[in-house]
């Protein structure tokens, strides 16, 4: 077995809409900063100077939004409401594990010539997948937006899923659909441009809506998905349990066989 990373970096260098802030301190700065702690909450003296070469540990305190890098969004991204259940949308904390470690498979939309793929094109991938998806199987969309990682093209030039191509998966029994695309919505900019020329509400961002009517969740921002097969291998990709929050960062990572 190979075990193959699809996880995007999170990197303070990126061009982000949300810039990422990286604070690093040193272990030499380390080192005044715990003495100066222990001094202010504990009243004990401890000179740094006495530590190896004069060196505590490093920290790192990274300023990101949930939805930064590979990450796992949860119903309660979608809104605050749903039609299903208790009507009260889960948080990634409360998303099942079960659902984040399965089979999957890849459609590749590089060659959609779309920022709005439908059902039709979808299916007609899935014809072509020879491979019979599963419930709980976890669908990947190659859109090839990864070769715009960290710049502001990431955001504005990918291919997203209307309504009825994420339902088509959903009613597969799939649960989790990931892309390498900043959105499985297409990009912001089209989603406007096309509400302002349809005056047609359900243009707006309907795969995440449907998240409303249907549980699902979305991984977004994967990378290098080119290394992998069209099937026959598993996702790996936990959510970091962030409490109460719509989103977590993740680890996606493919197991192939
Ligand atoms: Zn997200």
């Amino acid at each position: 077995m190979a075990l193959v990373d699809l996880s995007s970096p999170v990197d303070a260098k990126f061009w982000e809409p949300d810039p990422v802030v990286h604070q690093v301190l040193t272990p030499a700065d380390g080192a005044k900063h715990m003495s100066a702690e222990m001094r202010e909450h504990l009243g004990l003296e401890f000179d740094p100077n006495v530590l190896p070469d004069a060196e505590f540990l490093n920290n790192d305190t990274f300023t990101l939004t949930v939805h930064t890098g590979t990450h796992v969004d949860a119903p309660a991204h979608y809104g605050s409401k749903t039609t299903y259940g208790d009507g009260v949308p889960r948080t990634i904390d409360q998303m099942p594990l079960d659902w984040f470690c399965r089979p999957a498979f890849v459609l590749d939309l590089r060659d959609a010539g779309t920022q709005l793929v439908g059902a039709d094109l979808l299916r007609r991938k899935l014809d072509d997948l020879n491979y019979v998806p599963r419930p709980l199987d976890i669908a990947l969309l190659h859109t090839g937006a990864e070769q715009w990682l960290g710049t502001p093209e990431y955001f504005g030039k990918f291919t997203g899923l209307d309504g009825p191509a994420v339902e088509l998966l959903l009613d597969l029994g799939i649960k989790v659909i990931g892309t390498d695309a900043f959105s499985l919505d297409a990009p912001f900019p089209y989603i406007i441009e096309r509400y302002q020329a349809t005056g047609d509400p359900g243009v707006l961002w309907p795969a995440h809506f449907l998240g409303r009517r249907r549980e699902y969740c979305q991984i977004e921002r994967l990378g290098n998905l080119e290394a992998l097969p069209p099937s026959g291998f598993r996702l790996m990709c936990f959510p970091v349990k962030l409490t109460g929050a719509g989103a977590g960062w993740a680890r996606a990572v493919a197991d192939v066989p």
